[in-house]
């Protein structure tokens, strides 16, 4: 890719609402429920309430059946049935590491497989979810940028992968259990899984919005952090349509290396992504920007780097995440030595700023971060490099 040619988002939406066939009230936000509800014949005075009931069977309860929704009446609850369905993505794989972290293989419209990874801690459970079938982006030490196909997911998809954890899980409460009585296994939400979510707008914005509605999955907004190899014009308009935590794939100090290593870099450098954090509206000491720094060996990692980077970002309330570089098959990069990485997290604490190195989690089952990449898109892929080797393009 040239530095001027632009880097657009050349991939299929799947329509919310499809011509034929019931809604699938999943993913649907408060008003877009409230209009399907009365297009079925819900009066229009009794929508809202209707629609705050049925989220609270949906995402409080978990509820699949909508005979199980006792405070709706019968007819009620027949026609709703008629006209939607409440479903969830399938599990068609799931693996678990031996530090409990848990890997879901889930399917979705079209025959897609996008991955979902649960990380248990002491003090918390995350789920890093998707929000893209494979991405537009090549960051080349990412292994889903390597993926060739494409797709947004919808709001539903999206929303769709916390449930099926939390199924995965039994997360559900028990009849009777009230809200908030026992803590959360998924208690942070991670849009750090397959995707570009800045590029996917619309529809992580109104999954968001679920997650961390009362009624809705409810987390608090600071449990849900999405990450961006730095959508510049999209950074401003999530803190303002959606409000959760900020991360930033910063990885580099230069332009020159951003340029290799996150090519997004070329249409919105350093100097530009960190104009847009400056003014980001929501920064603050108790709301840090997290910037993720992959450590590479030979690429990224000197102590020039550390001091660099503490110099760019002075000013910006932020927190610096260490990522020790997770390996996949052909990659072209090798971690950092941990000595490397220590003295670098050193660097920057001493310049005041927090520098945890992430643990790598479930590498035994390829599940850390970058490693994600479904395995029919993989077989895709190869079917297709083993054509092109063999000169039968197309
Ligand atoms: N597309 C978004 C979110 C998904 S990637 C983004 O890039 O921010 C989540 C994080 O994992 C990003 O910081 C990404 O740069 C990092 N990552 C990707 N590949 C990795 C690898 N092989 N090892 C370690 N981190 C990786
Ligand atoms: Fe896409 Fe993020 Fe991977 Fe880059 S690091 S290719 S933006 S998923």
């Amino acid at each position: 890719m040239t530095a001027s040619a632009p880097i657009t988002q050349d991939v299929l939406t799947i329509p919310r609402k499809l011509p034929e066939g019931p809604i699938n009230l999943i993913g649907l936000t408060r008003e877009a429920m409230r209009d399907a509800l009365i297009v079925a014949g819900t009066p229009e005075k009794q929508a809202k309430m209707r629609v705050g009931q049925i989220w609270q069977w949906i995402y409080h309860w978990g509820v699949r059946d909508f005979d199980a929704m006792t405070n709706l009446g019968k007819p009620y609850r027949a026609l709703l049935a008629e006209r939607f369905v409440i479903e969830v993505p399938d599990v068609v794989r799931r693996d678990v590491s031996a530090d409990g972290t848990r890997k879901y293989l889930v399917r979705i419209a079209g025959g897609h497989e996008v991955e979902v990874v649960y990380i248990p801690e002491v003090d918390r459970g995350t789920l890093c979810i998707s929000s893209q079938v494979g991405c537009t982006l090549t960051c080349s030490f990412c292994h889903t940028g390597t993926q060739k196909l494409v797709r947004n997911l919808t709001a539903g998809e999206i929303v769709g992968q916390v449930m099926m954890a939390r199924d995965d899980l039994g997360e559900w409460p028990e009849s009777g259990e009230g809200m908030g009585l026992r803590p959360r296994l998924i208690s942070n939400i991670v849009l750090m899984g397959m995707g570009e979510p800045l590029y996917n707008f619309e529809n992580v914005r109104d999954a968001m919005k679920i997650a961390m509605d009362g009624e809705g999955i409810a987390l608090s907004r600071r449990r849900i952090t999405l990450s961006t190899s730095g959508v510049v014009p999209e950074i401003a308009r999530a803190a303002d349509e959606i409000g959760c935590m900020l991360a930033i794939s910063f990885h580099a100090t230069t332009d020159g290396v951003r340029d290799r290593l996150v090519p997004i870099n070329k249409r919105w450098n350093i100097a530009t992504l960190l104009d847009a954090l400056r003014t980001y509206p929501k920064a603050s000491n108790s709301e840090r920007i997290t910037f993720e720094y992959v450590m590479l060996k030979g690429v990224n990692d000197s102590d020039e780097d550390a001091r660099r980077l503490v110099k760019l970002i002075a000013g910006i309330p932020a927190k610096i995440n260490l990522i020790p570089f997770n390996e996949w098959p052909g990659a072209p990069y090798e971690r950092s030595d941990w000595a490397r990485i220590e003295r670098f997290a050193d660097i920057v604490y001493k310049a005041g700023y927090a520098s945890p190195i992430r643990t790598p989690r479930g590498e035994d089952i390829m599940a850390a971060c970058g490693q994600l990449k479904s395995a029919t898109e993989r077989a895709r892929k190869s079917r297709a490099d083993i054509a092109a080797e063999a000169g039968l393009d197309g």
